[in-house]
């Protein structure tokens, strides 16, 4: 199996999954890089997997589809997404290939936010990001931290396969919250590290960000006293929590 995120705009990815003369691609927000790669290598995808409507995540699907025609498209049932002929919602088993993938409903980021799991890979779009989680522009805070608690529960050596390259940023926040988590600290001179040689810090696991993802550690009283000491009275209920730290990351500048 190989894993490839494709950059695109100034901080997407857009994942590439390949096993032997199989290929999946994960959220086309353009189809440059994605026609570019099977060019490159002369390999055509069996499907396109999409997680929500935003255009940085779908823009691209028509352009395959006319490279393309008949590509089945997997992705939300939302009538803001064209091009997707396999509707697919929470429950769903999506096969296709050798690969086998759960869906999950994870709204939060937007209401019809899906994400894709199974063979050891989470396709999680704008829903958790390395160190940190997507900004609420649909959802409620409850929401999100009901998916955000879905992901959290899958297998620890899950590959986390996000929508953007934001884990410095996310780190800095993360390391004014939580200052005192060394797996934090640790993660953040590993992508600091990985940036510097102009590699993805992607994909992380689901382990990783257990330890050091505060959007994952809610329920961690130095998480908790520090979103109390921000907000006070805030830190009493763990969706307000939880709300909370969203709103400060969402005012943060490093
Ligand atoms: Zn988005």
């Amino acid at each position: 199996m190989r894993l490839t995120p494709l950059p695109a705009f100034s901080d997407n990815y857009i994942w590439l999954l390949d096993e032997d003369d199989a290929r999946l691609v994960v959220d086309p927000g353009d189809a440059a890089p994605v026609l570019a790669a099977c060019e490159a290598d002369g390999r055509a995808p069996l499907a396109i997997l999409l997680t929500h409507h935003h255009d940085d995540h779908v823009g691209g699907v028509p352009a395959l589809l006319a490279r393309w025609p008949g590509l089945p498209v997997y992705g939300p049932a939302d009538p803001r997404i064209a091009g997707v002929d396999h509707p697919v919602g929470d429950g769903d088993r999506v096969g296709i290939g050798p690969w086998r993938f759960d869906v999950l409903a994870v709204p939060g980021h937007t209401v019809s936010h899906i994400a894709f799991h199974g063979s050891g890979l989470l396709f999680c779009g704008d829903t958790l990001f390395s160190l940190g989680c997507g900004r609420l522009f649909e959802g409620t805070p409850r929401d999100m931290l009901g998916s955000l608690d879905r992901l959290a529960a899958l297998p620890a050596q899950t590959l986390v396969c996000c929508g953007h390259e934001y884990t410095l940023a996310n780190a800095a926040f993360a390391r004014v919250v939580d200052p005192d988590n060394p797996a934090l600290r640790r993660r953040q001179e590993e992508a600091i590290a990985m940036r510097d040689r102009g590699l993805p810090t992607l994909p992380t696991t689901l382990g990783s960000e257990r330890d050091g993802n505060p959007f994952l550690r809610i329920d961690v009283p130095a998480v908790r006293a520090a979103v109390a000491a921000h907000a006070p009275g805030a830190a009493d209920d763990r969706i307000e929590a939880f709300a909370g730290l969203r709103r400060w990351k969402d005012g943060f500048r490093a």
